[in-house]
C-alpha cells in the first residue's frame, strides 16, 4: 500500500509542470534594456532612466509572488505567467475583459467535465493563463500614474492626491517612484511573454503528437531560460543591440499584446531544436545565443513601448462617457449580466 501511494505520488508529481519564468538574470536584463532604450529626449518619460537599477530589480519580484507559503497570492498570481495559446483555441478572438475570458473557459470546462474528465483538469485559467491582462492591466496601471504625475499636485484629478501632502516636489517624487514600479512590475510579464515557451502548450516538454521527436522532458523551460541565460552571462549591453531603435506609439494595446505572445510563439521549436542538439550546454553556440538576446530584446522593446504609449495617453483630456456607456451600466448595450460589466471598448 505504501509503496502504491509512493507510485502514485511520483507520477503526480512527474505531471505536474513547472511552468516557471526567465531566471533571475534574465528578468533584470529585459527590465534594465528597456529603461536604456527610453528615448533621452523628447516627449517622453525621460525621469524613469534615474530610477533603472530599481526598475532592473523588480524584474523579479513577480516570481516570488508564486509561492507555497503564500497561498492565496499564488493562486491569484501564477495564470498571470503564462497565455498558452493552444489551450483556449475555443476562444479564437480573446474578450476586452479579464472577467469575461474567465467565464469563458469556465463554460468551456462545464462542457467537457463529463464528455472528457481528463482533459477538463486542464480546462481553467491555471493551464491557459491570464498574461495578456496582466499585461493591460499593468500598462493602465502605469498610465493612470502619469496621468497624476503630469499634473502633480497642482490641478485635482479625479483621483485626489492626499491633501497631507502638500510639497509639490515631495509628491512628484512619489508619483514618480510609483511609475517606475508599476513599470517594473509589468516588466517581469512582458519578459515571460517575450519566452517563447510561455506562449504555448509546449511550455515544459513537447506535447501530443511528436514527429520531430522533441524532448518530453520538462526541464527545457529551465535550461533555455536560466540555466543558458547564466551560462552566457547576458548582460544589458548583450540584448540592447536587438531592441528596436525607435518607441513604437502602440495604436490599439490590447492587439499588440496578442501579437507580442504570437510572435514569441513562432520561436517554440527553434527551442526544441537547439536543445535538441545540445545547444543549451554550449557556451559558444551562436545561433542559442542570439535566440536569447533576441527574445530578451523583445521584451525589452515591447516594455519600452508600453512606456512611451502610456506617457503619450496619459496627457489626453479625460474623455466624457454618458451615463448609458458607463461600463456598469446594465442598460450599456455591451454589458455583459454575467461579468456586471461591458468589456473595454475596440482600441
Ligand atoms: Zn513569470
Amino acid at each position: 500500500m505504501f509503496r502504491k501511494i509512493i507510485a502514485l505520488v511520483s507520477v503526480a508529481l512527474l505531471h505536474v509542470p513547472y511552468l516557471g519564468a526567465w531566471g533571475a538574470r534574465g528578468h533584470t536584463v529585459a527590465n534594465l534594456s528597456a529603461v536604456e532604450a527610453i528615448p533621452a529626449d523628447g516627449d517622453s518619460p525621460t525621469f524613469l532612466r534615474s530610477m533603472e537599477a530599481y526598475i532592473g530589480h523588480l524584474g523579479t519580484i513577480p516570481d516570488t509572488w508564486r509561492s507555497s507559503t503564500e497561498p492565496y497570492l499564488r493562486i491569484s498570481e501564477d495564470a498571470n505567467h503564462g497565455w498558452y495559446t493552444e489551450q483556449f483555441d475555443y476562444i479564437p478572438d480573446p474578450p476586452r475583459s479579464r472577467t469575461e475570458f474567465v467565464l469563458r473557459v469556465y463554460d468551456e470546462y462545464l462542457k467537457t467535465k463529463t464528455k472528457d474528465p481528463d482533459r477538463a483538469k486542464l480546462i481553467n485559467i491555471r493551464y491557459t493563463g491570464t498574461q495578456a491582462y496582466s499585461i493591460m492591466e499593468g500598462y493602465e496601471r502605469m498610465k493612470a500614474g502619469m496621468r497624476l504625475y503630469r499634473t502633480g499636485s497642482l490641478a485635482p484629478t479625479y483621483i485626489s492626491i492626499s491633501p497631507i501632502f502638500t510639497n509639490p516636489d515631495q509628491v512628484k517624487q512619489l508619483l514618480a517612484q510609483d511609475i517606475a514600479f508599476y513599470m517594473g512590475w509589468l516588466g517581469h510579464y512582458v519578459a515571460d511573454a517575450a519566452q517563447p515557451l510561455h506562449n504555448s502548450q509546449h511550455h515544459d516538454g513537447w506535447r501530443g503528437v511528436n514527429p520531430k521527436n522533441y524532448t518530453r522532458d520538462p526541464d527545457i523551460h529551465g535550461r533555455f531560460e536560466t540555466n543558458y541565460v547564466d551560462l552566457i552571462e547576458t548582460t544589458p549591453p548583450d540584448v540592447n543591440k536587438y531592441v528596436r531603435k525607435e518607441a513604437r506609439h502602440l495604436d490599439d494595446v490590447w492587439k499588440a499584446v496578442l501579437d507580442h505572445s504570437l510572435e514569441a510563439r513562432n520561436s517554440v521549436e527553434d527551442v526544441y531544436r537547439l536543445d535538441q542538439r545540445g545547444a543549451f550546454t554550449k557556451k559558444d553556440d551562436q545561433e542559442a545565443r542570439e535566440l536569447v538576446y533576441k527574445r530578451l530584446a523583445s521584451g525589452a522593446s515591447f516594455l519600452r513601448d508600453l512606456a512611451y504609449t502610456a506617457w503619450i495617453e496619459s496627457a489626453k483630456p479625460i474623455p466624457r462617457i454618458s451615463p448609458t456607456d458607463q461600463p456598469q451600466n446594465p442598460d450599456n448595450p455591451r454589458y455583459n449580466p454575467a461579468t456586471g460589466s461591458a468589456p473595454a471598448p475596440l482600441k
